[in-house]
Formats: C-alpha cells, sequence, structure tokens
C-alpha cells in the first residue's frame, strides 16, 4: 500500500471552499476545482468526486485510464444536465484529476487545470497539461511561462467538466517505481508556491499535504488550496 496524505483548505481570501477531493480503495486519487456562481462550484465539484466514486466502485477492479475517463464522462452527464435544469448552477463545472495505482502501473484521466506530479529520482515533473487558455498560448509559442502565470485571462479554462454537453478527456498510462511521489493539488497551490519549494516539501516533509498547505497560505492563500500525496512503496 502507497502512503497518502491529503489536505483541503479554503485559504486567506475566499469565504467557500470549492475544491473536492477524495482517496477510493482501492489506490485512486481524485481533486475537482469547481467553478459557479453562489454554491454552484462546490456542487459540481462534489458532484464530481462523488459521481467518479460510484462509477468505479460499481465496475469490475482492475480499472485503467479508460475507466477513469468513462466516470468523468458520467460526471460531465450528470452535472451538464443539473445546470440544465436549474437556473442557479448554468455554466457551473469543475476541473478533475485522476490517478489510479496498479502495482507498477500508473495511469490518470484529467480535464482541466488542476495538477498531476511525480517527484523520481529528486525531480519534480508535471505529468498532466493544463487546459486552459494562457497555456494554449504559450505552446503556441505566444506567450513565455513566466508571462502565463501573471496574465489576465489565466483563470479562462478550455475545458471544464459540465460546462457543456460533452467533454475531452486527457489520459494516459506509465509505469511506477519504489519511491516515487505523486501530487495531486488544485491551482490554488500551484498559483502560490513555486515548484522547487513544492519538490523540496514532498522530499523532506513528514506531512507533505499540510506543509504544501501552510506554504500557499504563507504566499497568500488566494484561492482554495486542496493536494494529495502518495508515497509508492
Ligand atoms: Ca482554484
Amino acid at each position: 500500500m502507497s502512503k497518502v496524505f491529503q489536505a483541503t483548505h479554503v485559504g486567506k481570501v475566499r469565504h467557500n471552499n470549492e475544491d473536492s477531493l477524495i482517496v477510493i480503495e482501492p489506490e485512486t486519487f481524485v481533486v475537482a476545482d469547481g467553478m459557479g456562481g453562489a454554491s454552484a462550484g462546490e456542487v459540481a465539484s462534489s458532484m464530481l468526486v462523488e459521481t467518479v466514486k460510484n462509477f468505479l466502485t460499481n465496475s469490475p477492479a482492475p480499472w485503467n485510464e479508460i475507466t477513469l475517463a468513462q466516470a468523468i464522462t458520467r460526471a460531465n452527464e450528470e452535472i451538464w444536465n443539473l445546470s440544465q435544469q436549474n437556473e442557479d448552477y448554468r455554466g457551473m463545472g469543475t476541473t478533475a484529476t485522476i490517478l489510479y495505482l496498479d502495482g507498477d502501473r500508473a495511469c490518470f484521466a484529467h480535464v482541466g487545470d488542476s495538477r498531476l506530479y511525480l517527484l523520481r529520482n529528486g525531480i519534480l515533473e508535471q505529468i498532466t497539461e493544463d487546459h486552459s487558455y494562457v497555456e494554449t498560448l504559450v505552446r503556441r509559442g505566444e506567450i513565455t511561462e513566466a508571462q502565463a502565470r501573471v496574465h489576465p485571462m489565466k483563470n479562462v479554462l478550455t475545458q471544464a467538466v459540465g460546462a457543456m454537453s460533452e467533454v475531452q478527456i486527457d489520459t494516459a498510462n506509465f509505469s511506477a517505481q519504489p519511491d516515487d511521489v505523486f501530487l495531486l493539488c488544485t491551482d490554488g497551490l500551484t498559483n502560490m508556491v513555486d515548484d522547487e519549494t513544492i519538490a523540496r516539501i514532498l522530499q523532506t516533509s513528514p506531512n507533505p499535504a499540510e506543509d504544501l498547505i501552510n506554504a500557499a497560505l504563507d504566499n497568500g492563500g488566494k484561492d482554495n488550496v486542496s493536494v494529495i500525496v502518495v508515497g509508492v512503496d
């Protein structure tokens, strides 16, 4: 079994926590960052984690990245349908980043700008790509990573679960090794804390989830922040 640490915090500025996270047996980890007016963001992200949990626990294991994507597709239908039925929920959506570990294999399914990182041999690598407008500009070479970090449209997503009738989901599978450390997090961490600090905390802290949250709060805590850290045996 892996060693798992998880934490979420409303941050220092916002009044609601629109992030949701869940650990599903066996070895499945989900973070979601909801968006939408009033309480709609909380509704979207909590529907995401609940629907994914129900879908997976009713699917025969072992799962793979296709199963994870099917779970997100189901959540997309449910969130979209509710948003069409209820005026208060119009336009709501959520990110979804799911990691599943099965022995020496790992796979993920991903939508939005929450992130999956892998720390291996002391090197922190971002595994997922952000589905954001600024990331599109970076990939086209129109702006730099540094400009993306302070861009006025940095919060605009190009894909979100439940925001449209269909959603495009990134998936992949790869090998997991002993001592790999996976981090799933919402942008409330990555907008507040640089990669170097994240890597240092993952390598040295006995309570990495708590210490990552504290680092985000120390740097301003402008957004909700959620993290799941998974250390592979
Ligand atoms: Ca956020």
